[in-house]
């Protein structure tokens, strides 16, 4: 069996490793403090206020008022909530705007609008995964629900200029959501400069655990729930905490906010090594995405000639974990969609692994990832030349 001493990690944005100190803060909530933090006595009261905390160390690494911050399941669900109640705001405003590149929480979720009849409005990006801010000014109408555009890629890390966008969809009278889920725990974001009415985020990217998230709703805004039931998060999302996950996300969140900006330039100083280690070493790779406005953590590259199929072989022999595409879409072997939607062919698609660091990578699991990288194209290529 794999055990985590013999991988070399190197896809922090399918997950992340829980930090030590997140993994403590929660232990105590799976075990003595398991009282129900709805019911009034001091043994419930207890865990209300570990809520009560997390919630405040959400809002710090947000900068926003705790008050904002509605507990979730996953990335995923807080996504879903903020489109399901922005289309619940107003009859007369039905249409969404996202773009081509989001991750299937939101993709999936729009399509499956639009097959309902919902219209949607699909913004494109250029080859450098960038999109084009006057035509989201074209897209959003008075009929406009709700523009939902990520603010990092989970795939090429390429950062969409977030800020402008929401002011551009606020000025418009529209509902702005942006998926952060990439973002939080990587780089700084206030949200008292960017005016928007939702945003999410996950645990598990930001070294929390699985199956834990969060949804900021801006308090000026109207909010109809997505799961309905019981009174819990101010009767706006149903169901019995996950106490443990929201005290592990809370902690998870107050190490980011005291360590993201170094942190950051640390990871971005090993990404940058690793990445132009790789450009020198192995011909005709390219950076898919604009090295400029970019994730610190992650490099996308194509190595023209190989399968990324082939490559994850026989990188995961040597015990380097990073992805093809992205893990939602393993195992489909379907091209990129972001890839494609950039106007990259099939061929480039398929030929591109991305990396992602993090924070307990090392200078050493550089020398070794620039050892082995090279090493696998080199096979890879000589296979398919035999073949
Ligand atoms: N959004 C982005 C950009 C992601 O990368 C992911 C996970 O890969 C998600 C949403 C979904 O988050 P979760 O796994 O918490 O549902």
């Amino acid at each position: 069996m794999t055990t985590a001493s013999d991988i070399l990690y190197l896809d922090n944005n399918a997950t992340t490793q829980v930090d030590p100190a997140v993994l403590e803060a929660m232990m105590p909530f799976l075990s003595q403090n398991y009282g129900n933090p709805s019911s009034g006595y001091r043994f419930g009261k207890l865990v209300n206020d570990a809520l009560t905390k997390a919630r405040e160390q959400v809002a710090t690494v947000l900068g926003c008022e705790p008050g904002e911050v509605l507990f979730t399941s996953c990335g995923t669900e807080s996504t879903n909530t903020a489109i399901s109640s922005a289309l619940q705001m107003d009859r007369d405003r039905q249409h969404i705007v996202t773009t081509r590149v989001e991750h299937s929480a939101t993709l999936k979720t729009c399509e499956m609008l639009a097959r309902k009849g919902q219209p949607v409005t699909w913004l494109g990006v250029d080859s450098n995964g960038r999109i084009d801010l006057q035509e989201l000014e074209r897209a959003v109408t008075d009929e406009t629900a709700i523009v939902s555009i990520m603010w990092a890629n989970n795939e090429t890390g390429v950062m969409f200029p977030i800020e402008e966008a929401a002011a551009i969809v606020r000025e418009k009278g529209a509902v702005f959501h942006t998926d952060a889920v990439q973002t939080i725990g990587k780089v700084p974001v206030n949200l008292r400069q960017t005016p928007m009415t939702f945003l999410s985020l996950s645990g598990h990217k930001l070294h929390a655990p699985k199956g834990v998230g969060a949804l900021y709703v801006n308090r000026r805004t109207k909010f109809y729930p997505y799961l309905t039931g019981g009174g819990q998060e101010g009767g706006r999302r149903a169901g019995t905490e996950n106490v443990a996950s929201i005290v592990a996300l809370g902690k998870a969140c107050e190490l980011a906010s005291q360590h993201v900006a170094h942190e950051s330039v640390e990871v971005r100083a090993l990404r940058d090594e690793f990445e132009n280690g790789i450009l020198a070493r192995v011909p005709g790779t390219q950076v898919n995405g604009d090295r400029e406005h970019r994730l610190p953590n992650t490099a996308s590259l194509a190595f023209p000639g190989v399968e990324s199929e082939a490559m994850l072989l026989v990188l995961d022999q040597r015990g380097l974990c990073c992805s093809a595409g992205s893990a939602c879409t393993t195992g489909q072997h379907e091209p990129s969609h972001v890839l494609r939607a950039m106007g990259f062919d099939d061929t480039r698609a398929r030929s591109s692994l991305r990396f992602s660091f993090g924070r307990f990578n090392t200078r050493q699991d550089v020398a070794r990832a620039l050892e082995w990288v090279p090493a696998a194209v080199e096979k890879v290529r000589r296979v398919a030349v035999a073949a």
